[in-house]
């Protein structure tokens, strides 16, 4: 059996990885756009281990964080790589926002998630001394981890399997197998697995699978608080999220490599790899405007998006809510930070797929949906999918020859 993983992210990575130890006579090959792994949005998010608060119960979104985070720390201490279970706090900064903050202590606590603790205001400054708020939930299971060298180590454990600067560039049947066209030369695969981010509707395209969802690229712009400020922060500090959105609105990450990150916001991009607001990419665009749903979601939120639009541009807008949280962190407090690119699946009518989203048809798999968290559950999403590709057919249950 020849697999072929298109995307050497963190999701393209696992799979490859998991692929590797499930069947250890299949030839693996992970096919990367980049000169190196994890360029994308595993190299730039949040560096967070998300364990399941957020998410419907049932939904695989829920099911992948509980799993994902215990395999994720696991793998960490396995490879000696990085990372702290710090606990974070979700705070509650009005009355009106504490039903949602039990909405979430619900969800957390059916998600089967542990040590969840509803707090009051001097509960919670025990732990977080500078921050404001009427009521938190703290989850003592979530903690930060070095992503980009969780990548670096799956990249090494796969010896030899990841080409890089391989940009595909069309995918074609060739009797029971698929020839892949790529900028380092042609592929075969028996089992393609599409996890190209940014790009993974365009590669589905390439094989056949028809575009009802479209990525639409959303930025997520960060600070960094400056040293002298960085004592205002001692873990994770969220806001109570809105539910309409996958976003968890901008929030204070304690980062492994030391320093405070404030962010991110979530800005509309005009390009599927815009870093920064200059960045437009003609042909991207079109495809975007394009597509009925983007119109359906800038009618159905324009007050967000123009407001997401105004904070990317004004230092002291996105200031004011980091305030809301930590009223003391001043506008000079914050040093300019990177940025990432959410690969976020639209519909027609204009909804945000919340859902992880992954599609099957005779020989391959396609990851059409897998923002936040999909680091943390990186590996149990490698699993789900190759279970899956099983149960259908896809996979030989024996050992892949
Ligand atoms: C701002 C931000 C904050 C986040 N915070 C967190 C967090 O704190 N915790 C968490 O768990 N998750 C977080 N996430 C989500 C997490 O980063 C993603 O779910 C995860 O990285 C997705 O991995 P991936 O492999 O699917 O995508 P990517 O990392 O984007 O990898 C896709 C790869 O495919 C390659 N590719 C694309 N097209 C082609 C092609 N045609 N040929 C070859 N290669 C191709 C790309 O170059 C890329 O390397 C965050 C994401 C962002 C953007």
């Amino acid at each position: 059996m020849r697999v072929t993983v298109i995307g050497g992210g963190i999701i393209g990575l696992a799979t490859a990885y998991r692929a590797q130890q499930r069947y250890p006579r299949a030839v693996v090959t992970v096919l990367e756009k980049e000169a190196q792994v994890g360029r994308h949005q595993s190299g730039n998010n949040s560096g967070v281990l998300h364990c399941g608060l957020y998410y419907k119960p049932g939904s695989v979104k829920a099911r992948m964080a509980v799993s994902g985070i215990r395999r994720m720390i696991a793998f960490c201490e396995e490879h000696g790589i990085r990372h702290e279970v710090c606990g974070k706090l979700v705070v509650a900064v009005t009355q009106e926002e504490v039903p949602r903050l039990e909405e979430l202590h619900r969800r957390g606590t059916a998600n089967g998630l542990r040590g969840l603790r509803r707090m009051g205001p001097e509960e919670m400054r025990e732990i977080e001394p500078h921050v404001a708020g009427v009521a938190a939930v703290r989850v003592p299971e979530e903690g930060i981890a070095d992503y980009k060298a969780v990548c670096a180590k799956l990249a090494g454990l796969l010896s030899g399997a990841v080409r890089t600067g391989a940009r595909v560039m069309g995918i074609r049947r060739d009797g029971a197998a698929w020839r892949i066209e790529s900028t380092a030369g042609d592929f075969a695969a028996s089992l393609l697995i599409n996890c190209a981010g940014l790009h993974c509707d365009k590669v589905a395209e390439m094989a056949g699978v028809d575009r009802d969802t479209r990525i639409v690229p959303f930025r997520g712009e960060y600070f960094e608080l400056r040293p002298e400020a960085r004592r205002l922060v001692k873990h994770l500090i969220y806001p109570v999220p809105d539910p309409a959105f996958p976003f968890l609105g901008v929030h204070f990450t304690r980062m492994i490599g030391g320093g405070v990150e404030c962010g991110p916001n979530a800005v509309l991009a005009f390009a599927r790899e815009g870093y920064r607001m200059s960045e437009v990419r003609v042909g991207e665009l079109v495809d975007a405007l394009a597509y009925p749903g983007l119109w359906a979601f800038l009618r159905r939120y324009p007050a967000m998006c123009w407001y997401e639009l105004r904070r990317s541009l004004s230092r002291r807008l996105f200031c004011e809510s980091l305030q809301r949280l930590v009223p003391e962190v001043r506008e000079e407090d914050l040093a300019p930070g990177g940025a990432g690119v959410r690969a976020q699946a639209l519909t027609r009518s204009g909804e945000l797929v919340q859902d992880f989203d992954f599609r099957f048809q005779p020989g391959a798999i396609h990851v059409l949906n897998a923002p936040s968290p999909g680091a943390t559950a990186s590996l149990a999403i490698g699993d789900e999918i190759l279970d899956e590709g099983e149960r259908r057919g896809l996979v030989p249950v024996t050992n892949g020859a």
